[in-house]
């Protein structure tokens, strides 16, 4: 072995961000490996460093007096063992620090997640103490009383006699005064159990696999096929030589047996002895979802989520570890499962935005997963009603495959979905919130019992201006995203800058109703209030949801039929079914259009389309009604449509025509300093010196003020970058680094007091 270890100090700043040499003392020859963690005295003081062994080296620099000694190891708790996969991680996050910006130290520390443990701590689980009938009468007697809460707990336990708490009052929506009821009454009883705590106990298959259709059985061989000849492929390639993974994009509506699809490659790929990452975006992951994995995969599965504790959450990754589960359910961070060798990762509702971490590093989900089915020999499937323009475009450009599931196989009729301009209400006189139309349905349904959603689409809001008269929307004349109202009464563009005063009256029609839009869901519920005195009204917004665990109350009294009406903003259309809900009304559809970036049409699609398919699920045909200033608008047209492909064709000319992703590709660079004097210095510097190297194809744009001038007490500036390809970007970013870690050495000054991060094809803007 050779003399000294590369470390990676444990400190994410770029300055420090490369090897320090340290000797590797006798007694640790055996433990320390590329990739292992290890505490060596650091700086003057000698402090111990947690750091990252990235490489060994026969010679250094560092005079003979000066080297220091690794001092130990960081035998990660309860057994690790890091030898096996320590320098797959570190390969991963070298990939990730070169495709995102950010320090070796960072991505390191992300990659590693699971290496974090926890104290070990009790969980407490609900076993059913009865027999099969008697849980059945008592199950008669709470349905007769309308005790729902209690029955539904009761029919679960009948499936699966032992329940993981957290799953029964977070999922289940069964809160806690009903458990106790039933533990009063001598059905249940609450246990505590310890150590590697498995989420659930549920023997497979009491539900036995249903015969897939031709589509479902189609797209099932296909992946498998794919997953087979890759192993072929990819036999002795050399770390880095892999080849491309095959990725699929399963384009199929909510219903239409993506899950039942998942669920069979899932049971192939672990049939070859291979493991399964499954990732569902948390608000999306019903109970019944969890339940389907559960019962055709008992205990060799297992589900990260945030009502884990961190002690919970490492159990579960020694399990993966130690090879007790095969499969994995979880949100974004579930990707860095330590699986032995994982052979498909599945990324359901691909297209939403919480698979971009937004801290450092930036990366987008889709992609890491790519990287990790192309070092690992896996297969990617994507599954989406509406997928995201990237996956869609790729899979036009024939790099990765598409399959369409048309089918609802849920039954329930598709809904009728109504569009009403709101500015031929307004020459009506109708000054209120509620259509004509949409006022007479939800009285409708009033009458005969049923309940109504409200929808009220704030999403990407941030103070745009419009005209309600003839729906003029103020644009920026350079980058066509909406400008937005800041204090000064200025209207801004959040892109490159562009400023102008208000508009006093409509430059289209002359109206003197060119407002900033307001959209308080409190308001609304008041007026709803006052409009319809004796419905009962729920509401779900950020105010009501801030407490743990208020968001399951509010789905759990609206599923138990407690409430007419649910208001909300987007937090109420994702996933859960009501099958009691026969109308849905969508306010301000509009709004989402005019998010300040350039993703604002394609948010807006996906919310409205998710928005009317939760009307009619049950057996009565739905209604949607979707109120707008712009009816005419292709987001809007084709969601009322559930048009996606007329949405995309439309969507990708604009994106063609601005050279926005997935045509080209963006990356922002956001630089923030206490002192707003240094950080704009640094960005004009920055712009300087890429301006320099001129690049074929690169758009450089800005600086100019992040759409928040000051968070925190940071003042904010950002550049974009645009390039058809990514590498010029990434170049791009290197030479940024290399300008602040020459500054940040003596005598230098400038980045010293500011912070650069880089967001590559942003999805929120800065
Ligand atoms: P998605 O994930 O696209 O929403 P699911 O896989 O959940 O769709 O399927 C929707 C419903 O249809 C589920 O209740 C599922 O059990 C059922 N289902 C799926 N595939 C089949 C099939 N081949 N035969 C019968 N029912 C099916
Ligand atoms: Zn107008
Ligand atoms: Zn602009």
């Amino acid at each position: 072995m050779e003399k000294y270890a590369l470390v990676i100090i444990d400190i994410s700043r770029r300055g420090l961000d490369r090897p320090f040499s340290y000797l590797v003392p006798d007694n640790l020859r055996d433990r320390v490996r590329a990739g292992s963690i290890v505490m060596v005295p650091f700086g003057k003081g000698n402090t111990l460093r947690k750091g990252y062994v990235a490489g060994f080296s026969d010679s250094t620099d560092v005079p003979a007096e000066k080297i220091k000694e690794i001092a130990e190891t960081v035998e990660p708790a309860r057994g690790y063992t890091l030898e096996d996969d320590s320098e797959f991680y570190l390969r991963l996050a070298a990939w990730m620090k070169n495709r995102y910006g950010s320090t070796m130290a960072t991505a390191m520390r992300t990659v590693l997640a699971s290496r974090k443990t926890g104290t070990i701590r009790e969980r407490r689980q609900i076993r059913l103490l009865t027999d099969r009938e008697e849980a059945a009468r008592h199950l008669e007697v709470y349905e007769k009383k309308h005790q729902t809460a209690r029955a539904r707990l009761l029919r679960e336990l009948l499936d699966a006699p032992v329940l993981p708490w957290s799953l029964v009052t977070e999922r289940l929506h069964v809160s806690a005064s009903a458990v106790n009821a039933l533990k009063r009454a001598g059905i249940i009883e609450v246990e505590k159990v310890q150590e590697l705590r498995n989420p659930v106990h549920v023997s497979p298959s009491t539900q036995t696999g249903m015969e897939l259709s031709p589509a479902q059985r189609r797209i099932v061989e296909t992946v498998i096929a794919d997953f087979d000849r890759m192993q072929k492929a990819g036999e002795g390639a050399a770390p880095g030589e892999e080849p491309a993974p095959p990725v699929s994009l399963i384009h199929g509506v909510t219903g239409s047996g993506k899950t039942e699809v998942y669920i069979s490659i899932i049971r192939g790929i672990c049939a070859r002895g291979r493991q399964a990452i499954m990732l569902i975006p948390e608000i999306s992951l019903t109970f019944q979802t969890l339940m389907r994995f559960y019962s055709h995969f008992g205990d060799r599965v297992s589900v990260v989520n945030s009502s884990l504790s961190e002690a919970e959450r490492a159990d579960q990754w020694e399990r993966a570890r130690r090879g007790e589960i095969d499969v994995i359910i979880g949100p974004r961070s579930a990707l860095f499962t330590p699986f032995a060798k994982p052979g498909v990762i599945v990324i359901d509702e691909e297209h939403e935005h919480s698979y971009k971490n937004e801290s450092m590093p930036k990366y987008q989900t889709r992609e890491v997963a790519e990287q990790i089915a192309r070092m690992h020999g896996a297969v990617l499937v994507l599954g989406s009603a509406t997928p995201s323009l990237e996956s869609y475009w790729r899979a036009q450009q024939g790099e990765i495959r598409l399959f369409r599931l048309q089918e609802r196989l849920t039954g329930g009729t598709l809904p009728r979905v109504e569009t009403v301009d709101m500015r031929a209400e307004l020459q009506r006189g109708n000054k209120s919130m509620l259509s004509a139309s949409l006022y007479e349905k939800i009285e409708d349904r009033l009458r005969r019992g049923q309940q109504s959603m409200l929808f009220i689409n704030r999403r990407g809001y941030a103070g745009f201006v419009s005209c309600r008269s003839c729906g003029f929307v103020a644009k920026c004349p350079h980058c066509d995203v909406s400008l937005s109202l800041h204090g000064n009464g200025r209207l801004v563009c959040h892109y490159c800058g562009y400023e102008r005063s208000a508009f006093r009256t409509c430059p289209e029609c002359g109206s003197r109703y060119v407002l900033a839009m307001r959209a308080g869901t409190e308001k609304i519920e008041d007026a709803l209030r006052e409009t319809f005195p004796t419905a009962r009204i729920l509401r779900m917004d950020a105010d009501t949801t801030r407490r743990k665990g208020s968001y399951e109350k509010i789905l759990s009294a609206f599923s138990s039929e407690e409430a007419d009406i649910l208001l909300g903003t987007q937090m109420i259309v994702k996933g859960h079914d009501f099958p009691g809900v026969t109308l849905v009304g969508i306010l301000m559809a509009d709004l989402s259009l005019y998010g300040d970036d350039y993703r604002a049409a394609e948010r807006t699609f996906q919310l409205l389309t998710q928005a009317a398919g939760r009307a009619g699920r049950g057996t009565e045909a739905g209604d949607v009604v979707i109120q707008t200033y712009q009816p005419d608008h292709y987001a809007i047209r084709h969601a009322a449509n559930q048009d996606y492909e007329g949405f995309y064709r439309e969507e990708i000319a604009y994106r063609r025509l601005l050279r926005y992703p997935p045509v080209a590709h963006m990356m922002a660079v956001q630089i923030q300093s206490e002192e707003e004097d240094a950080a704009l210095r640094a960005a004009n510097e920055i712009r300087l010196v890429l301006m320099k190297k001129n690049r074929a194809g690169l758009q450089i744009i800005g600086p100019s003020e992040g759409s928040y001038r000051k968070l925190r007490g940071l003042f904010r500036f950002v550049i974009y970058l645009k390039s058809e390809k990514y590498d010029t970007l990434i170049s791009c970013k290197d030479l940024i680094e290399e300008m602040e870690a020459a500054d940040r050495r003596p005598g230098g000054g400038l980045f010293r007091q500011t912070e650069v991060q880089f967001d590559f094809d942003p999805v929120n803007t800065f």
